[in-house]
């Protein structure tokens, strides 16, 4: 039942978390500005703090900004991570974040092609029965525990701010013209407060959703705690669909976890993983094929950083239980439509409408309206 009558039946049995990764462009950008990764068996053995680390983080800022920001802060976060001379695991966990905006922002300093991108990164570290968070930005973790739902972390967005003032109800929040108005990001200032939270602790079956508003944005907590109870890549396959049958507005980036139950010994556990792979060949197009691609994102700063790690089913799962009748298509994802021209019309529409309503409201006499909305510093995402 609890992790304590596990290990109380086996002396060895101790708890590790297994972790899926899916990612899509969605169907209306033309790009993938999320970035992800998951620490491999050996990457965490080699690493004295051990523990495995996720990290999710959604880039902003313009043509090749985005993207570049959030491949650079994975990439920081692990190696900083995996490369810590401490036995703090927050503390690392802080200085690799900190150290990651730094990189963002000193590259966009230098590069006038990226000035101004930036990125939200949230990451989770899980050791045994302890877990901590990283944070900053609105990508979200939420723990799934005996059937209840929390978000651990917390946005750090215009609109939650004003829903924690009180001044916007949380159903508002989420269709509100400036939900994507982001108050703290990781590379667009020197310096950035980064929220770390631990040590949490970690229970067998414990479920943990890392995902960028792509996710979180179209698909809400009861059914994320729902569809959470499936197994992990079952999971994670089905909150990208749902964000596709959705209409997919932005990019999906999802990691889903499970704190699991193991009597196998340390050493014996291996994912067969050396180096990582691109995270674009887990997009879910490559997926039905089942083929590796090579990395579309261009690679902007070249350091010999490994490239971020999607993690494929781990050796020590379990068998999966076989796919429930009403959600097993013959195809495991039906074929997203990708950049749907169905969103290209109704767009050229509406823009259509409203030089059309531009052209009338400047003909007429109006009365002066004028836009009350204070500045923000940092750019939607
Ligand atoms: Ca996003």
């Amino acid at each position: 039942m609890s992790e304590q009558s596990s290990a109380q039946e086996d002396p060895q049995a101790r708890l590790v978390l297994r972790a899926v990764l899916r990612t899509d462009v969605g169907l209306v950008r033309s790009e993938n500005q999320d970035f992800g990764a998951v620490t491999t068996k050996r990457e965490e053995r080699s690493n004295p703090l051990h523990g495995r680390l996720l990290i999710v983080a959604d880039g902003m800022g313009g043509h090749r900004g985005g993207a570049t920001a959030s491949r650079l802060s994975v990439q920081t976060v692990k190696a900083q991570y995996l490369g810590a001379d401490t036995g703090d695991v927050g503390a690392a966990l802080r200085d690799a974040l900190a150290r990651a905006n730094e990189k963002i922002y000193h590259e966009a300093q230098a590069n006038p092609d990226l000035r101004g991108m930036g990125t939200t990164t949230s990451a989770l570290v899980v050791r045994g029965s302890e877990g901590w968070i990283g944070h900053v930005g609105d990508s979200r973790i939420y723990r799934v525990r005996a059937g209840e739902i929390e978000q651990l972390t917390q946005d750090h967005s215009l609109v939650a701010t004003m829903v924690r003032e009180g001044l916007l109800t949380t159903q508002e929040a989420e269709t509100h013209p400036r939900r994507n108005v982001l108050q703290r990001s990781m590379g667009v200032a020197e310096g950035v407060d980064i929220d770390i939270l631990g040590p949490i602790d970690i229970l067998e079956g414990d479920t943990f959703i890392l995902c960028s508003d792509g996710l979180h944005g179209v698909v809400k907590e009861p059914e994320l705690r729902e569809m959470a109870q499936e197994p992990i890549e079952k999971a994670a396959e089905g909150f990208v669909r749902r964000a596709l049958e959705r209409g997919a507005p932005d990019n999906v980036t999802v990691i889903v976890a499970r704190a699991e139950t193991t009597v196998e010994p340390e050493e014996a556990i291996d994912d067969g993983l050396d180096e990582t792979q691109p995270l674009d060949s887990l997009e879910l197009a490559d997926l039905d094929q089942g083929s590796k691609q090579t990395a579309k994102i261009p690679v902007v700063n070249p350091d010999p950083v490994p490239v971020a790690q999607p993690e494929p089913p781990a050796s020590e799962a379990a068998p999966e239980p076989e796919l429930d009748p009403d959600n097993a298509p013959t195809a495991k994802y039906p074929a997203p439509p990708k950049k749907s021209r169905f969103f290209k019309w109704p767009l050229v529409l509406l823009l259509a409408l409203g030089a059309a309503g531009a052209w009338l409201y400047w003909t007429q006499p109006a009365p002066a309206v004028a836009s009350q909305a204070p500045p923000d510093q940092n750019s939607a995402h």
